[in-house]
């Protein structure tokens, strides 16, 4: 018979529903479970209480981290953080999720053990219904050698960049400076070359073949040694100024040995090796107690025997020579000055010297224009720094800066 179902069915509905209910609730729970393993098999996962807690950490944040899980869990990222990213970053991820936001970017994170990792991370604020975030959910990935990899291409293109600067550098060189001994031999080629017709007509001409010696000697005594003169210092200046040339681009071959250098006793190596000149000179060189620095020796050596060569050799006729060295410690740099009171270098001229073969008086003292340049190209591979400050007729000073070195260092 139809009609009203009795109690004994409602319950049985009832409780189909139900049934179906818990069914759907546990296949909700089963999915949510699947979807929190692939994503514990893919990504670093932390969860976070609304102060930045640590309430849960998966293994892939345990083992990138080092951490434990018990060493994880209480504590906020700042056990992490590597102290690359500036305050600013952090504020604005932070205020980011107070808004109710999701932050995405990428952080350089610190290990247990003291590495560094990079994490492309996601940071989501769960809202509670007031829309305030009660805790969040960091997902990452770790993209260590993508950055890695991103940082080696960086370094190629600067050391491209250099290398391309050195070629313009001798591109200017070569069409420049070569250009003017080039000039000289063709002229005095030429000239030899009218020397020789004009004798072949000469003797053409002669009668008996008897030519007057005043004119042989004019010749054989004037034009053709001074031509040959000049061809010779042509072919002397394009000599050195080919091999400074290769000097020159070969520097950036020499691989460097960076290390904590005692600057007293560098200098003082310099000095001794300088001693003739200085004597010849009859200046003195007084040289103040240094601060140490990380540096390549030979190199330094080199740049700091130009600078106080230089002093000796633009030193003032009318005065003796006065050569100080002296040291500071600026910040993380050490700061090094070669003063002289010589004949000093005009304010207009002051960038030129470290331009490569420029010479401000190329007749006043032998010298190939070249050793500023090379300390310059030197002291950039070397994270340092060369200036000059200078007084037309009073004196310079050059100033050398490098990392200094401290004794908790690490190189
Ligand atoms: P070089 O001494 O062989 O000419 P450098 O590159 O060392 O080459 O110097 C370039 C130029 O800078 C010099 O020719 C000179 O004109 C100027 N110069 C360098 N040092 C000094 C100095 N201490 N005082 C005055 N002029 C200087």
């Amino acid at each position: 018979m139809s009609g009203a179902a009795g109690p004994g069915i409602l319950a049985e509905m009832k409780d189909a529903t139900a049934l179906t209910k818990e069914g759907q609730l546990l296949a909700a729970l089963k999915e949510l479970r699947d979807v929190r393993a692939a994503l514990d098999e893919h990504s670093i996962v932390a969860i976070t209480d609304a102060s930045g807690k640590i309430t849960s950490a998966n293994d892939k944040f345990c083992s990138i981290s080092k951490y434990s899980r018990e060493e994880l869990l209480g504590q906020d990222h700042r056990i992490i953080n590597s102290g690359h990213h500036p305050k600013e970053f952090f504020r604005e991820l932070w205020t980011t999720l107070a808004e109710g936001r999701v932050w995405q970017g990428e952080i350089k994170n610190r290990a247990k053990d003291g590495s560094f990792y990079w994490v492309d991370t996601t940071l989501f604020p769960f809202l509670n219904a007031a829309g305030k975030p009660t805790q969040y959910v960091a997902i990452r990935t770790d993209i260590t050698q993508r950055k890695a990899n991103e940082e080696a291409l960086q370094k190629l293109t600067h050391d491209l960049e250099d290398k391309n600067k050195e070629l313009e550098a001798i591109l200017y060189a070569a069409s420049h400076d070569l250009r003017s001994p080039l000039v000289n031999i063709q002229g005095f080629s030429r000239q030899l070359t009218r020397v020789s017709e004009k004798m072949r007509s000469t003797l053409a001409s002669a009668q008996e073949s008897r030519v007057s010696t005043s004119e042989l000697r004019d010749v054989f005594e004037v034009a053709i040694p001074q031509a040959l003169r000049f061809i010779n210092a042509g072919v002397v200046k394009m000599d050195s100024l080919l091999s400074g040339l290769l000097r020159y681009s070969r520097l950036g071959r020499v691989s460097l040995n960076p290390q904590p250098l005692d600057m007293d006793a560098l200098m003082a190596g310099v000095v001794q090796a300088l001693r003739f000149q200085t004597e010849q000179a009859g200046a003195t060189v007084r040289v103040d107690p240094l601060p140490r620095c990380i540096g390549d020796p030979t190199q330094l050596g080199q740049v700091f025997s130009n600078l106080i060569d230089n002093a000796l050799k633009y030193c003032d006729p009318g005065r003796s020579g006065r050569i100080g060295v002296s040291g500071r410690i600026e910040e993380e740099r050490a700061i090094y000055a070669v003063t002289d009171n010589g004949i000093g270098i005009a304010p207009e001229h002051q960038g030129a010297v470290f331009e490569i073969f420029h010479r401000l008086d190329p007749n006043a003292m032998p010298g190939e224009g070249l050793g500023l340049t090379i300390a310059q190209r030197s002291l950039d591979r070397q994270h340092g720094r060369i200036w000059v400050e200078s007084r037309a007729g009073a004196g310079s000073t050059f100033f050398v800066a490098l990392p200094a070195f401290f004794e908790k260092c690490s190189l």
